[in-house]
């Protein structure tokens, strides 16, 4: 008896162990492929992005294609963004490891495991109430304990953990939020795709006070909306 369970048994724990490999292959050479040549550089960003396994955040028939050099369908006609975008936006934040981050479109909540491996505690909000629900299960599922998951309107942001770090947000407003401004820490860094049609990645830094605002490079997300 015990050995008729024992090689389909086998059998299951070899297909697993294969398919958990391909997959870190897949991810080794979207990190060398896609990230590293394209030239991000911080040896922490690229750590995090070979651990986060992408393929367990992108719906079943997308799991094959969970580290293609593109965006993907998550449902709700949102996406789970390009890996360099992620790999990029994340080095722009230049954590260091304790601090507390605000991310506005959770998604799938990918960008949050990898904010989550870089950084203390992360908040991250969707107004999509079925994507957080779901984003919230798959990152516990997953292990993460230093994720909150809220499903709320970005635009006000998370007063009550506030002030933040850092501040990322993962869908494009017409211009930024100035509740965000408020709720980033002095010395903190937000980055932020703004326009309607077509966005500028920027990065604000706020130093002695002031707002320092940078252009980054020209990208395309889906547009943060207002709750009805
Ligand atoms: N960071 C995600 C991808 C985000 S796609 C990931 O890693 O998978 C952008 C998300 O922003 C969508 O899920 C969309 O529903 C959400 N969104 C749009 N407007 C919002 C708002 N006002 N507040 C919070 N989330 C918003």
């Amino acid at each position: 008896m015990w050995k008729k369970l024992l090689f389909p048994g086998f059998l299951f724990f070899c297909s697993t162990v294969w398919g958990t490999e391909k997959f870190v292959s897949l991810r080794e050479r979207m990190v060398q492929e896609q990230i590293i040549k394209r030239g991000v550089k911080n040896e922490r960003v690229i750590e995090a992005l070979l651990e986060v396994p992408r393929h367990k955040f992108v719906p079943p028939e997308y799991r094959e294609l969970a580290y293609i050099d593109q965006p993907l369908p998550i449902g709700y006609n949102q996406t789970i963004s390009q890996p360099y975008i992620v790999a990029l936006m994340t080095e722009l934040l230049n954590l260091k490891g304790e601090e507390k981050v605000l991310e506005i479109g959770t998604g799938s909540g990918y960008q949050a495991a990898v904010l989550a491996e870089l950084a203390g505690e992360v908040y991250t909000i969707e107004i999509l109430e079925p994507l957080a629900r779901d984003a919230e299960k798959r990152l516990k599922d997953l292990g993460y304990q230093n994720i909150k998951v809220k499903s709320g309107d970005g635009f006000l942001g998370w007063e009550e953990f506030s002030p933040f770090d850092a501040i990322i947000v993962t869908c494009a407003p017409g211009e930024i939020p100035a509740k965000l401004l408020e709720q980033l820490k002095e010395g903190g860094r937000m980055v932020i795709p703004v326009g309607e049609r077509f966005q500028e990645l920027k990065l604000v830094i706020k130093e002695k006070g002031k707002v320092v605002i940078k252009d980054i490079i020209p990208v395309r997300f889906v547009p943060m909306i207002r709750k009805k």
